[in-house]
């Protein structure tokens, strides 16, 4: 075969092993103009030029005029040496990226003679990384701000991330703790602590509760953690979110919170306990000025004049008051002390809210009040203290008269409910608010009722409470602002009734 003959058919081979490459493949003189290039190298280029062997590389693959800068073809071109590097470059107004390759050929010489420049167009790829990347980035900015320590963890506790918060608080960077296992911030004796925790969160997609932890300089402290899993489509538990709450301050308050109502309590019993001895010296003395003062106003020491009678009648009606008063306190004192004594029988109601009514009388006639009863007939007999009983009605229609207005009505009624007797005291007073209607029920609680309707202790209804629920029953109040109150409260009639002694 004659050698040109020859001679074309390697170059056609040669041709045909480029072509078959995928890779954009240009073959450079030390001009850096195109000798030889592959198929791929011209579908690369879209719109093929006209021209491109003979062209200057940078002219033909990036439109530019001059070389780039680095420039690997240069390096082989200049050492003999293989390189290979990625870069990015204009293309037709986007940003592209290519990966290089540049192998010399040499001659006899050794000298390179030529360049083979190979690429291979990664710009999807590359773009796909960057947004990767941006999206790593706004993940760590959302992380950094969000005001508390977290932990990204994988599926086995090995730390992937660490905000800015968690750095701050336990004193790591971020490098020094990735890939390390999250139990480094467990002190080595909660490692069951931190299981049961990894467990709950497995289990349950989320684990809450108060833990101590360490920090790098080895102080422990208490903190609120939250481990919360991430799971892909699948149902498979890729991550978990660890959230870290310092709460070194708040337990802090809370212990300082905590001394101060000791110290208050403290203070309050202290008070209190002065105030209850003093009304018990106010008793004896007062008890003489309610004695004598009546007796004198019947005249069994002696006659007085009208003007002296009516003076003499108004020391007993406050004294009398008074003694009252003190008396709720002396009781109040008795039950908080849990030396309240009752003395359970059957009782009748009905001569109990007789006598109840006969001795507040000259309050009732003094506004005119009318006064309707309804307890007779077959309400069965309560089990209950006579006295103590007599001490809760007393207190409910004294508040009774107290709260309702010049001519308005009064009706106590009784009625059987199951095991339990009802009663209940009506009047067309003032009425309660919504929001204060459980809380008069409170120590000293007493609403704005405004002018007219001052004065008392607020105590009358705590012992009231007391007593009902010691005899086994509840109380409560209905009440409809301005038209009027209904207190109703529960007594068993079953000799079976709780004791006040059995409840303690
Ligand atoms: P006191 O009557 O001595 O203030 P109580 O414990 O008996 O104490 O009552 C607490 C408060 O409940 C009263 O101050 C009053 O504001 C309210 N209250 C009680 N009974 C009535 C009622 N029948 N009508 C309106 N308000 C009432």
């Amino acid at each position: 075969m004659p050698e040109g003959h020859t001679q074309t058919l390697d170059r056609e081979f040669l041709q045909s092993i480029l072509d078959g490459i995928e890779e954009s493949i240009v073959i450079l003189d030390k001009d850096y103009h195109i000798v030889c290039h592959n198929t791929a190298f011209i579908q690369w280029l879209d719109k093929p030029k006209k021209k491109t062997l003979g062209e200057c590389c940078y002219s033909v693959i990036h439109d530019q005029p001059v070389r780039c800068t680095p420039c690997i073809v240069r390096e082989t071109f200049r050492t003999g040496q293989f390189f290979e590097t990625s870069h990015s470059h204009e293309k037709g107004g986007r940003k592209v990226y290519h990966e290089t390759k540049s192998y010399p050929i040499k001659g006899a010489d050794n000298e390179v003679r030529h360049v083979i420049y190979i690429f291979r167009d990664i710009t999807e790829k590359a773009l796909i990384e960057e947004r990767v990347r941006e999206l790593d980035k706004f993940k760590k900015k959302i992380l950094d701000n969000a005001g508390v320590a977290i932990n990204i963890l994988d599926g086995n506790g090995g730390i992937m991330n660490a905000n800015k918060g968690s750095e701050e608080l336990f004193g790591y960077a971020e490098d020094e703790v990735k890939g390390e296992p999250h139990s480094m911030f467990y002190r080595s004796g909660d490692k069951e602590l931190l299981m049961k925790a990894e467990k709950e969160a497995l289990d349950k997609g989320r684990f809450m509760g108060e833990v101590t932890l360490v920090k790098k300089n080895r102080n422990e402290f208490p903190a609120d953690l939250t481990l919360t899993t991430v799971e892909d489509d699948s149902g498979k538990v890729v991550a978990l979110i660890e959230i870290v709450n310092d709460l070194t301050q708040i337990k802090k308050a809370e212990r300082l919170i905590k001394q101060q109502l000791e110290r208050l309590q403290r203070l309050d019993a202290t008070k209190e306990e002065y105030f209850y001895a003093t009304s018990h010296e106010f008793k004896t003395p007062l008890t003489s000025i309610v004695s004598l003062s009546k007796m004198l106003s019947d005249g069994k020491i002696g006659e007085l004049t009208d003007k002296q009678k009516e003076a003499v009648s108004l020391i007993y009606c406050d004294a009398k008051r008074l003694r009252s008063s003190v008396q709720r306190i002396l009781d109040i004192a008795k039950i908080e002390a849990g030396k309240m004594v009752y003395n359970f029988e059957n009782v009748q109601l009905e001569p109990i809210v007789d006598e109840v009514l006969s001795t507040l009388k000259v309050l009732i006639d003094s506004k005119s009040l009318k006064v309707g009863t309804n307890v007779g007939g077959k309400i069965p007999l309560v089990w209950a203290d006579k006295e103590k009983l007599m001490l809760v009605l007393e207190n409910l229609v004294n508040n009774a008269i107290k709260f309702t207005p010049q001519g308005g009505s009064i009706d106590v009624k009784a009625s059987k409910e199951g095991d339990h007797v009802l009663v209940e005291v009506r009047d067309t007073g003032v009425g309660i608010p919504d929001e204060d209607r459980e809380k008069i029920f409170e120590k000293y609680y007493q609403v704005e009722h405004g002018e007219g309707y001052v004065g008392g202790s607020g105590l009358g209804l705590v012992i009231c409470k007391r007593v009902v629920e010691d005899f086994g029953g509840r109380i409560w109040a209905e009440s409809t602002l301005g038209e009027g109150s209904t207190f109703k409260f529960t007594i068993p009639y079953k000799k079976e009734g709780v004791s006040a002694k059995k409840r303690r």
